[in-house]
């Protein structure tokens, strides 16, 4: 697979001194616009993103809060996370912001995710990148589409290639001055702890001193010095932003850690590790909660079964949806459709809860209740490409054709699997009603996916 991600990136590169499109992004906004969601297309179909909800929910909640405490509509702003246990974090003109992984399982609190963000956004904020290549804008559109892509995941490139984005990608120094300042800034307007900043770069540095051949890729392209961070704790200071107890860690990054730590690491490192969190405190109730989720994330169902009912037990009464998953699981679907009902009636919007409620009354040939189920998830959470796919497959099969082919082709859009979502979006068009909010979507997905097989770099992934 990354093999043929590589020879991707190379045939972009190959391809992109033919296909001489002129690179404007210094241009205007809607230059700005436009190359983010080629990329963000180019991204899906190349990078091994995290599509959990759990997971792009908590990043894209903290994101957005930050985004609206700007008060600035230019850009409408969506944060990915890709599945690399090292540390960085990179935004894409027009608003996209991609963490990895092992960004979120550093973070100490919600504060120094909300630092890292708000930092990415002040970057696209204060159109940064665009400021700066304005110097190299004879490289053309997919050129500079293969290398912001390596920028976001530097294992991605051929050496030369990753090393050649890094120089062309590093932001400059006054750049990242004036993103730690308004990035500090935005996040204590949208009420996050702006230290949180300070305390993940000084994490990061230590990092970098520690073991300078695994430096965070984070540091490629903002450079960080002494000097930045003298900065920064100046400007905590005088706003008297640097008092007060810091934040523990909220029960929500811990579940996205799990998660995070299941897709990218052994399963049984990541079953060891939380096992020993929870014998370490055996009356813990979030602790034997935690180590439930590892076991369900990795594929443990009745251990993780027995380990949500201890943590009930122990007085943790929040187990309803992790108990109905498990059940969902082992096939228990009477039980499993008993406690996700209940789950989705103490969190009516939790876009999880709903898919898998959806899930049970399908296999409960329940086909109403779950196009009801799966609708809801889609409402909730746009990007569940699960919930789309479940909708298309049920609506096509009720006999709402131009519904089932619409769902299908967002479900495949969000997989980056660009030649099927065309081909179900071609069906779906002249089933939407003329001036429909619908026919309108059809219709801009159509030519953006077409532009993009033809002027990107023209790769879509298939099947997985
Ligand atoms: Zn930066």
């Amino acid at each position: 697979m990354r093999c043929q991600r590589r020879i991707g990136i190379l045939a972009c590169l190959m391809a992109c001194s033919v296909a001489a499109v002129r690179l404007a992004v210094a241009g205007s906004i809607s230059d700005e616009k436009e190359l983010g969601r080629q990329f963000d297309l180019e991204a899906r179909a190349q990078l091994p993103l995290i599509d959990d909800v759990e997971v792009t929910s908590y990043v894209n909640r903290i994101g957005q809060r930050i985004a609206s405490a700007l008060n600035d509509p230019t850009f409408q702003y969506q944060f990915s996370v890709v599945r690399d246990p090292r540390i960085n974090a990179f935004a894409v003109p027009g608003g996209f912001v991609y963490v990895h992984g092992g960004l979120l399982t550093r973070a100490t609190n919600d504060d120094e995710v909300a630092g890292v963000l708000g930092h990415e956004i002040a970057h696209v904020n204060a159109h940064h990148l665009a400021r700066q290549q304005e110097a190299t804008q004879l490289m053309n559109y997919a050129t500079f589409l293969g290398v912001l892509l390596s920028a976001v995941q530097p294992a991605i490139g051929a050496g030369a290639v990753a090393a050649n984005a890094a120089v062309q990608l590093q932001y400059r120094r006054e750049f990242e001055q004036e993103a730690d300042y308004l990035g500090a800034r935005y996040v204590r307007q949208a009420g996050y702890d702006p230290r949180g900043m300070l305390d993940f770069f000084k994490k990061m540095l230590d990092e970098q001193r520690t073991t300078p051949t695994f430096a965070p890729p984070y540091l490629l392209s903002h450079p960080l010095t002494d000097t930045r961070l003298t900065n920064l704790e100046a400007v905590l200071r005088t706003h008297q932003w640097d008092s007060g107890t810091r934040q523990p860690t909220s029960l929500e990054l811990e579940r996205v850690q799990v998660v995070v730590r299941a897709r990218s690491e052994p399963a049984q490192d990541v079953v060891t590790f939380y096992r020993r969190h929870a014998e370490a405190q055996p009356s813990d109730s979030r602790a034997r909660y935690l180590f439930g989720m590892a076991q369900l994330e990795t594929g443990a169902f009745d251990a993780a079964r027995q380990s949500f009912e201890a943590a009930r037990q122990l007085g943790f009464t929040s187990v309803d949806r992790e108990l109905g998953r498990t059940a969902l699981r082992l096939q228990q679907l009477d039980k499993a459709r008993e406690f996700l009902s209940r789950a989705t009636e103490i969190e009516p919007d939790d876009p999880v809860a709903h898919y898998e409620l959806g899930k049970v009354l399908e296999a409960q040939n329940d086909t109403a209740g779950a196009m009801r189920e799966y609708a809801r998830a889609c409402q909730l959470a746009p990007t569940l490409a699960e919930a789309h796919y479940g909708l298309g497959v049920l609506a096509g099969r009720a006999g709402q054709a131009g519904d089932g082919y619409y769902h299908l082709g967002v479900a495949y859009k969000l997989r980056g699997e660009y030649d099927k979502a065309l081909t179900q979006f071609e069906k779906a068009e002249p089933l939407s009603p003329a001036g429909s909010e619908r026919a309108l979507a059809v219709k801009t997905d159509i030519a953006e996916l077409k532009q993009y097989l033809r002027h990107g770099s023209g790769k879509s992934r298939h099947g997985g």
